[in-house]
């Protein structure tokens, strides 16, 4: 190949869910900036902002807008500044997930129903709400990304009710992709391994989960979110240009095993 341009140059992309240095959001967006996308960023809150304002800055974007999810007006009015500034967006990130941290320990039969919706509201409908604002921003295709994680498809430890939000973000994303591949927008997700972040602190024995991962996944180790960042790479860029309805696993191959490997050290030694 002789063309050297870099994957992402000329594309814009809108990142939600960077918290800090940490989040699996930074690791898509450090890549994409690195391969000359043009990023906006939304922050949660007053305190996040002043982690995601200098982590922008560090790759030139001043692009940096309030959003909570549930919170409708806050949303349209992202998406009114990037009308009004790109008039246009290539790409969407959605790294975002909330559930109350005392349900994500113990058994999933003691759900509330308000965490229930609360926690569906954010960490699933979110990516449809923000879907429907994106695609008439993208009236020549674009490709939207969220993340998920193996607790959708099998029972991990507290994982609980996050397990069914993701489990029907992962419908979702199948449903958007058949919805929008007519318009080439195509809609993904990423089952990342499980990664030490802020959202990851409220789930509980998260250090047991991440020892489990490292000694009985086919590599030994855990993702890290630049692991993450490359596979985001290759769905957002046109890498991935006949890929949509996926849900690509980046664990280090962990989906694939059934038991615990004989050689990892026995549970008790963590
Ligand atoms: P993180 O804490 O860095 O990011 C979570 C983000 O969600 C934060 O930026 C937070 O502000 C945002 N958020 C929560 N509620 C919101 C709301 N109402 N409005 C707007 N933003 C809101 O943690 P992370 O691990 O990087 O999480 C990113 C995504 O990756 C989540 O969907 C998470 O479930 C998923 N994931 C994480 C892991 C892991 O082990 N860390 C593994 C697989 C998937």
């Amino acid at each position: 190949m002789t063309d050297q341009t870099p994957l992402m140059t000329g594309k814009r992309g809108l990142i939600m869910g960077v918290a800090n240095e940490r989040s699996i959001a930074w690791g898509i967006a450090k890549i994409a900036a690195a391969h000359g996308a043009e990023l906006a960023f939304t922050f949660q809150g007053e305190a996040l902002e002043k982690r995601v304002r200098p982590l922008a800055d560090s790759i030139g974007s001043d692009f940096v807008l309030p959003c909570d999810v549930v919170d409708e007006p806050s949303v349209d009015s992202v998406f009114a500044a990037i009308r009004e500034r790109w008039g246009s967006l290539d790409f969407l990130v959605h790294a975002i997930a909330y559930s109350d941290k005392e349900e994500l320990k113990g058994r999933y039969l003691e759900t509330t129903r308000a965490n229930f919706l609360r926690t569906l509201d954010v960490s699933c409908y979110s990516f449809t709400a923000l879907c429907q604002r994106a695609v008439p921003l993208m009236p020549k295709g674009g490709s939207l990304l969220t993340l998920s994680y193996s607790g959708a498809e099998r029972v991990m430890p507290h994982y609980n009710v996050m397990g069914v939000a993701k489990a029907a973000l992962e419908s979702s994303v199948r449903y958007l992709a058949v919805d929008l591949g007519r318009d080439n927008i195509r809609v993904n997700a990423i089952s990342a391994g499980p990664i030490k972040t802020l959202a990851a602190s409220g789930i509980g024995d998260f250090r047991y989960i991440l020892k489990w991962n490292e000694y009985n996944a086919p590599m030994k180790r855990n993702v890290t979110i630049e692991d993450v960042g490359k596979a985001a790479l290759y769905l957002l860029s046109d890498l991935g240009s006949g890929v949509t309805g996926e849900v690509h696993h980046v664990d280090c191959g962990y989906h694939v095993v059934g038991m615990k490997a004989v050689d990892a050290p026995d549970i008790s030694t963590v």
